[in-house]
């Protein structure tokens, strides 16, 4: 692959980021691709009709999404890239304006997910999410997003905390409300977060239930580096995976299993909603594509055991200014390729069978990869693998892709990496992984 097309795909990954502001846009424009390109949308309510040779697509809550594509032939097992849709953000509160001095009006917000703060602050931001409106006999789902910049959460001044270089503790409740207007003539503009997303939402104020709103950055994505070797960009963990999930997924010819895209929710709040790795999501979907192709009970479990997970959440890179933080022997750059994630404690799923398949596969895509280890003195986060492997057992790798500044609203990654991933993806969704005997693992096309 040259440069060209390694920019290429990281504008891609920069446009998808910047049309999905929420985890519920990110789902919605990766449902209108599978359409696109001839997958059919099932939903959990009803009874799903499956065919040979035909992809197809479920979301839940809007927030995940699982699409899979079922082979001509009866298939071998499941070949899965597991992905989340969200990252640390702030929710605004219901009842959310809070007048200040009769002058000022901020937004009343709070932590989903544990983010970096103090990149929060100086720089516009808007809210992006869903409304859920009332209809003739019930209740439906609008994605909003106001689609200019509208807030920002000011610094206080350093004259006013003169030790803020020294190290600050962020107060979500103090510190990270952000301006939204002036009250006119000491009057306050009460409603007008509510007047912006009626006219964004085209309905009326009163045929608004609930919402789930979000705050976001409104700094676009770019490529940068003096060769243009870097990208920086919001939300990279973990749309950076669920985008080259999808594309490895759209570009991968069936093979012998079906391959499995899938995209959870609330991995950053620990996973254990109805539609985060904790929950029966994915299992539910496995078990109805084998009822679909009627198959029977052991012909599921059989189907496991010749199954493959690839759980893709980002990694740290080496950071260039405490590179004393990364393990002394695994330390995994920008632009060298994906990253073997490993934990003795199993916080991450990889071991030494799964760790050899994955790179199995990337030697079959021609993609590099490198390995990442926790220093020995430091606890590192968990992810998806060993959280969804609670509910369906699978042969599972941790990997990623090599970011810093890992949740920042602004994050920054190598160009190269994404690619790889594409590249790693298709391989996984056209092979399948066979395991005859104890100990003995194929990977067939
Ligand atoms: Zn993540």
């Amino acid at each position: 692959m040259n440069k060209d097309k390694y920019i290429q795909v990281s504008r891609e990954l920069i446009d998808f980021i910047d049309r999905s502001p929420s985890c519920f846009h990110a789902v919605a424009n990766m449902a209108e691709e599978l359409e696109a390109a001839g997958f059919i949308c099932l939903q959990e309510g009803r009874k799903w009709e499956l065919q040979a040779g035909q992809g197809y697509y479920v979301t839940r809550n809007g927030s995940a999404l699982i699409a899979f594509n079922i082979p001509r032939k009866d298939f071998a097992g499941y070949q899965i890239m597991a992905s989340h849709s969200d990252s640390p953000v702030f929710k605004i509160k219901h009842n959310a304006e809070i007048q200040v001095d009769k002058k000022y009006v901020k937004l009343n917000v709070e932590k989903y997910g544990g983010m970096l703060c103090a990149p929060w602050l100086d720089r516009p931001l808007s809210v992006a999410g869903r409304i859920v409106v009332r209809t003739q006999n019930g209740a439906e789902i609008r994605l909003v997003n106001i689609d200019r910049d509208l807030l920002v959460i000011p610094n206080l001044a350093i004259h006013m905390n003169r030790s803020v270089n020294e190290g600050y503790e962020w107060n979500a409740q103090q510190d990270m409300l952000p301006l939204f207007a002036e009250c006119e003539n000491g009057k306050k503009d009460a409603g007008g977060l509510l007047a912006l997303i009626v006219a964004e939402a085209g309905v009326e104020a009163e045929a608004i239930l609930d919402t789930d709103l979000f705050l976001y950055n409104r700094m676009k994505g770019t490529v940068l580096g003096v060769n243009q070797e870097f990208i920086a960009c919001s939300r990279l963990d973990d749309l950076a995976c669920a985008f080259a999930s999808l594309k490895g997924f759209l570009a991968a010819e069936p093979g012998k299993s079906v391959a499995v895209h899938c995209v959870l929710d609330n991995e950053e709040v620990g996973s254990t909603t109805r539609q985060g790795a904790a929950s029966t999501f994915l299992k539910d979907v496995l078990q109805r594509i084998n009822a679909g192709m009627g198959r029977s009970e052991e012909a599921y479990l059989t189907a496991l055991n010749a199954s493959f997970m690839v759980s893709a959440d980002n990694a740290h890179g080496v950071h260039p200014n405490h590179a004393d933080k990364a393990d002394p022997t695994n330390r995994p750059y920008l632009n060298e390729g994906i990253v073997i994630k490993y934990s003795a404690n199993q916080k991450y799923t990889t071991d030494a069978v799964s760790g050899a398949l994955f790179r199995l596969i990337c030697d079959q895509a021609g993609v590099p990869y490198q390995t990442f280890h926790n220093r020995s003195d430091m606890l590192g986060g968990s992810t998806l693998g060993n959280i969804s492997n609670t509910q369906v057992a699978l042969n599972t790798v941790d990997i990623g892709l090599p970011q810093l500044a890992m949740h920042s609203p602004y994050e920054t990654a190598g160009i190269k990496d994404t690619a790889c991933l594409v590249a790693a993806a298709r391989v996984l969704f056209e092979y399948s992984v066979q395991a005859p005997g104890d100990g003995i693992y194929q990977l067939q096309k």
